[in-house]
């Protein structure tokens, strides 16, 4: 009976199916409040899948950060959005010298991830601006010093920069990532976007550690891939142990099975894209449920702490 039950949900639930899958088996650190913010926001999530539309995608910014994020999140898409000659910048917000160095020491590991990231802006004639700022020291995964807040520094500076691009489009890491840093830029983005008035813009999250469990926008990098893991060579202090290539592929297959076609061998990046305001009241009304359950849970207190 259970077989047939099981047989008949995938039959017909196979994106829900596969989406609560992914959920169990990539845990989130704050897995309850993402299940709570989604259950009270559920119609804000669930919009049909789009094709991402590269039309009107002049002005964009990526904040990637760390040097490596905007590659392994949509390293596919930038390359489709240079093909449609949008103007691209990339914000690094960190220098990266804590992250996978492989027993590198952080002030040669920065040294060697600004280095890499710069090649990488040479090859694809990128726009690239780097604010240096250190990223978390972690113990066994746990965050115990960050650097990255929403500090009046960088809120400040991100007003300079919104002003100075103007962008259409800001692509910034998801804000159901469990990376303190990645949660932290979206901290950043939301506060100067609160003091900037005229401007709209679509907000677009991409994933790199963890998987957004709704997303609503997918595009289809099957082409483009092959140059993918061939921009991720040029971060190759981080690719010693194999993990994040890893990490890439196999969440490209994945979204691409579940979104665009199960039967074909291809590969996809997903995405959540919002208007300014959506992705404004939703990352504060996640950050609320954040702050009511990190009350009685300390491996919260990265996420919600101010400043
Ligand atoms: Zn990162």
């Amino acid at each position: 009976m259970n077989d047939i039950l099981k047989r008949l949900a995938f039959k017909y639930f196979p994106l829900t199916i596969n989406e609560i899958l992914l959920f169990i088996r990539y845990k989130y650190p704050f897995s309850k409040a993402i299940a709570h913010h989604l259950k009270s926001n559920y119609f804000y999530y669930y919009q049909k899948k789009n094709n991402f539309s590269l039309i009107n995608t002049d002005n964009v910014l990526i904040i990637a950060p760390h040097p490596d994020d905007e590659v392994i999140g949509m390293g596919g898409t930038i390359i489709k959005l240079l093909n449609y000659s949008s103007d691209v910048t990339i914000l690094y917000m960190t220098d990266g010298r804590n992250g996978g160095g492989h027993g590198i020491l952080p002030d040669k590991l920065k040294i060697i991830r600004r280095k890499e990231a710069i090649s990488l802006g040479k090859r694809y004639n990128l726009k690239q601006i780097f604010w240096n700022i250190p990223d978390v020291v972690k113990s066994q995964n746990f965050c115990i010093k960050k650097y990255l807040t929403n500090n009046n520094y960088s809120v400040l500076k991100m007003v300079k920069l919104l002003e100075m691009i103007h962008p259409k489009s800001i692509f910034i890491t998801s804000f159901f990532d469990f990376s303190v840093d990645h949660f932290s830029a979206n901290k950043i983005l939301c506060d100067a976007m609160d003091l900037i008035n005229l401007f709209s813009c679509n907000i677009i999250c991409y994933e790199i550690w963890n998987y957004i469990p709704i997303p609503n926008c997918v595009v289809n990098i099957t082409n483009e891939h092959k140059e993918k893991d061939e921009m991720l060579q040029f971060y190759s202090s981080q690719l010693k142990d194999g993990k994040l290539m890893n990490l890439m592929n196999d969440r490209n297959k994945t979204r691409h099975q579940l979104y665009l076609n199960g039967n074909i061998y291809g590969f996809s990046e997903a995405f959540l894209k919002f208007s300014k305001q959506s992705y404004i009241d939703l990352f504060r009304k996640f950050l609320d449920v954040l702050i009511k359950t990190g009350k009685t849970n300390p491996k919260l207190h990265p996420y919600i702490t101010y400043k």
